[in-house]
């Protein structure tokens, strides 16, 4: 689900009217309507994009001078019912729940909230544009000199919504997006208040949530309970269309316990995994899909699918994984190709709801096998916790474009902070990486998947080793091969986003060699 907006002071409803109206084309799925709502001292038109048969992730709420439009969801609905003195509030629908929340805090409500979303709301002449404390469902924003403010999910919508031709202004505290002039992403755990005036918009960042830098320590037994209560909330919460709910398995550790707390309150999970031609995870994946169907109460058990793609096909997503993610970074590009290349692959005709074990390896330091003393993978953790946003990982255009949602349990709010503020030690400990989450779910899984080494989504999927490939037949050195590769996905943005190309326009291979070419004249 998605939007791309201008808000528009109130006063010049004519220039809403007249404003630049082409439809945009989100890489998200669905039906696009138009939208015009008297927002507060605004107007707000512009277009949305949501699955036809469930609006459960995009929802409007108008109140008097309130409005508030979320694309996405909240998980905290009881905490934030029960800090208005309303429980009831907690079924109101998480528009509805949000428009409370700010008539009560004003822009600080986003503060309270656990959830995955971008939001526009309005709150009389104050417009505010956040997005969730990880920057979950990414969000873009261009001020223009007249005083309107445009917003979009989709960097490259709000080109189309935008008369970012009329000049954008840069706003503090916001990062310029590659290629697009005036455009600006909203950070992770932000807030842009701008103030209905004439002229040159009045905004300003406020900051909503932070990477805790403290850490704690706590007693093995105190931890494991700890981080085994907050996954298993964070699972429940996200659990919410079922029964028959989905999650993409690879038998690693973080998927499978996702898995397996799903399996434990869906009885109808259906659980996938990906392979190529090269490498798969099949025989891990199946070992716990075949646990978990003689361990779970009730039947039936859990349905379980492989899905093998050519090294060949895997590659030809690119252009669409690119186009989705909004993503420049080769490495992360890597991780979410298998990824988008599976969400496609899945069946369409109703939007399924998605669980990942994505992201479990950022506050737990999984990937950095070369780090063994404590203080330096705290180092990492900390510094990766401090580089994620912007990458847009965590994109749920990434299954948008196939017609589905994805949420990722690991980045709650409540379980990140716990994650992340354990003690390096109670992390890796034991000889083992990740340990407190392997005895926090020892007991669900096979013995052999809590043991079993971390494999990155891009190393067990092959996804690398064929990117590799590919450069290397177009005549690329070893030595050259990363930077080879951030040229290519560079290519595929300046064309896919910034150029508002569609990906299935793309020829890989000409792009391929235009983006080697370029780098060839650039010099090394
Ligand atoms: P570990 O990090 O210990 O290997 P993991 O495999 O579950 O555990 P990642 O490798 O970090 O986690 O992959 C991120 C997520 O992407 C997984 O948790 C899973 O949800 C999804 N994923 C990864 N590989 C596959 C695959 N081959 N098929 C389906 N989903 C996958
Ligand atoms: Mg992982
Ligand atoms: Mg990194
Ligand atoms: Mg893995």
């Amino acid at each position: 689900t998605g939007f791309a907006l201008t808000a528009t002071p109130a006063g010049r409803r004519a220039d809403a009217r007249a404003g630049k109206r082409r439809i945009p084309r989100f890489a998200t799925a669905g039906r696009v309507a138009d939208v015009e709502v008297r927002a507060g001292d605004w107007w707000w038109t512009g277009s949305v994009v949501g699955p036809d048969a469930s609006s459960a992730c995009l929802s409007l709420a108008v109140d008097g001078s309130l409005a508030v439009l979320l694309a996405g969801e909240l998980y905290n609905q009881d905490e934030l019912a029960g800090a208005l003195g309303d429980p009831g509030l907690a079924e109101a629908g998480d528009a509805q729940l949000l428009l409370a929340c700010l008539k009560c805090y004003g822009p600080h409500a986003f503060r309270l909230l656990n959830g995955r979303f971008a939001a526009l709301a309005a709150d009389g002449g104050a417009l505010v544009a956040a997005t969730d404390h990880c920057g979950g469902v990414p969000l873009y924003l261009t001020a223009v000199a007249d005083g309107r403010v445009s917003v979009a999910t989709e960097a490259k919508t709000l080109l189309a919504v935008a008369d970012v031709g009329a000049g954008g202004h840069p706003v503090a505290g916001l990062r310029a997006v590659r290629g697009s002039d005036g455009v600006h992403q909203v950070p992770a755990g932000g807030a842009v208040v701008a103030e209905a005036a004439a002229g040159r918009p009045r905004t300003r960042l406020v900051r909503t949530w932070t990477p805790p830098l403290h850490r704690r320590y706590l007693p093995e037994r105190q931890a494991l309970r700890e981080v085994r209560e907050a996954l298993e909330r964070a699972v429940h919460r996200r659990l919410r269309d079922g029964p028959g709910h989905t999650a993409v398995l690879s038998g690693g550790i973080d998927s499978s316990a996702v898995a397996a707390l799903a399996a434990s309150a869906d009885g109808a999970l259906h659980t996938v995994s990906m392979g190529t031609d090269l490498r798969d995870e099949f025989r891990e994946a199946r070992l716990v899909a075949d646990h978990l169907a003689r361990t779970r109460p009730g039947p039936p058990g859990p349905r379980h699918t492989e899905i093998r793609i050519g090294t060949a096909e895997l590659l030809a997503e690119l252009p669409w994984t690119v186009w989705a993610s909004e993503c420049t970074d080769p490495e992360v590009v890597e991780y979410l190709l298998p990824l988008a290349a599976l969400y496609r692959r899945l069946p369409t005709g109703r939007p399924l709801r998605i669980l990942t074990g994505y992201g479990a390896d950022i506050p737990l330091g999984g990937m950095h096998r070369e780090v063994d003393r404590p203080a330096a993978l705290d180092d990492a953790v900390a510094h990766d916790m401090d580089t994620f946003d912007g990458l847009n990982e965590m994109s749920p255009v990434l299954s948008g474009a196939a017609g589905h949602w994805t949420t990722h349990p690991y980045w709650d709010r409540d379980l990140l902070e716990s994650l992340v503020t354990l003690e390096a030690g109670l992390k890796r400990r034991h000889g083992r990486d990740k340990w407190v989450l392997r005895e926090a779910v020892a007991d669900l899984l096979p013995a052999e998947t809590v043991r079993r080494p971390k494999l990155g989504v891009h190393e067990g999927s092959g996804t690398t080793s064929s990117f590799t490939l590919l450069l290397r037949e177009h005549g690329v050195p070893d030595a050259r091969i990363a930077a080879a590769k951030g040229a290519v996905v560079r290519r595929l943005y300046d064309a896919v986003v910034a150029g508002a190309a569609h990906p299935d326009e793309i020829d890989l291979a000409h792009e391929t060699k235009a983006a080697l070419a370029g780098q060839d004249a650039a010099g090394p």
